[in-house]
């Protein structure tokens, strides 16, 4: 399968896990996921009505992490300063709360999204009242035809990691964004604390017990295909026309810890008693495992 950034053919699988199969370029080191999801087909989709089940997760666990989404805000807003009524674009909104957040901001911006789960969708629109709101793909025709060169900020919030092909979102973005406008995209990172102590367990044991690496990644639809490293994002900045402006890891957990552990470890009675102990820890190291970046589309029209 060819690598995702670079086109270099490979061949062998890196790492075995649970729910995924990873290559590592060996050409670039790209790690990616064997596994592509089904090209997006709205119209496959049967028009479901929202239960208090799915509201109840999309606002206390998919949105649990309230400061994650003012981090998101205050940067955005940081970097949007001085422009009137910019017009954003948030890939993958969820349930909606970081573009009700910007809708309220004094920027008064002028506010587009896109879900792709038409049921998360309805959520955004019942909760939030959000209006320019789709259910098409970044790639769709849609947005070249009405948005090409016009946005000031293109944002995707925990996304990138699930997309197939990462490059053609950069793609997509230098196409849409005005000259100068600004990409701002955070996502796990692959040169932190987690991904190498689970390369290092996975190694030691010969495959056997490959820790972290089994929630990073997985093959469940929309699941995570890719954990980028810093360089892969400096090389899709370069491939796709952007200029790199801030980069920064930091340490960040969008769910409760109770959802990792249940990821990791089948017994209940074992998740309950590790809950209070890991967030003991994690709170106390804080150890970083995600990386922000804002980067910007080159003012020299078709680099
Ligand atoms: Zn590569």
């Amino acid at each position: 399968m060819k690598c995702k950034i670079c086109n270099t053919e490979n061949e062998n699988i890196h790492y075995i896990l649970r729910n995924s199969k990873v290559i590592k370029c060996k050409n670039c080191n790209f790690h990616y996921s064997t596994y592509l999801d089904e090209e997006f087909n709205s119209d496959a989709q049967g028009d479901e009505p929202l239960t208090d089940e799915l509201r109840n997760y999309l606002r206390h666990q998919l949105q649990n992490n309230k400061q994650r989404f003012s981090s998101q805000v205050k940067i955005s807003t940081e970097y949007l300063e001085g422009i009137e009524s910019p017009k954003i674009l948030d890939v993958g909104i969820g349930g909606g709360l970081y573009l009700s957040m910007m809708s309220a901001t004094n920027l008064k911006p002028d506010s587009y999204g896109i879900e792709l789960d038409q049921l998360r969708l309805k959520f955004a629109k019942e909760e939030y009242k959000l209006k320019d709101i789709y259910s098409l793909p970044l790639q769709d025709d849609f947005w070249i035809e009405n948005h090409k060169n016009s946005f000031d900020l293109i944002t995707l919030w925990d996304v990138i990691e699930h997309v197939n092909s990462p490059k053609e979102i950069f793609e997509c973005s230098k196409i849409l964004l005005k000259d100068g406008g600004l990409l701002i995209m955070d996502t796990p990172c692959r040169d932190t604390f987690y991904h190498k102590f689970g390369s290092f367990t996975y190694k030691m044991s010969n495959g056997k017990l490959p820790t972290f690496l089994n929630i990073m990644y997985s093959d469940h639809p929309y699941g995570h295909k890719q954990i980028l490293s810093k360089k892969d994002v400096d090389s899709l900045c370069d491939l796709s026309g952007h200029q790199l402006k801030y980069m920064e890891v930091f340490h960040e957990l969008s769910f409760p810890i109770k959802f990792y552990l249940k990821k990791m470890f089948k017994s209940s009675l074992l998740v309950s008693v590790m809950n209070p102990i890991v967030e003991v820890i994690l709170n106390l190291f804080r150890i970083k495992n995600k990386m922000i970046f804002v980067a910007q589309k080159h003012n020299n029209g078709n680099h």
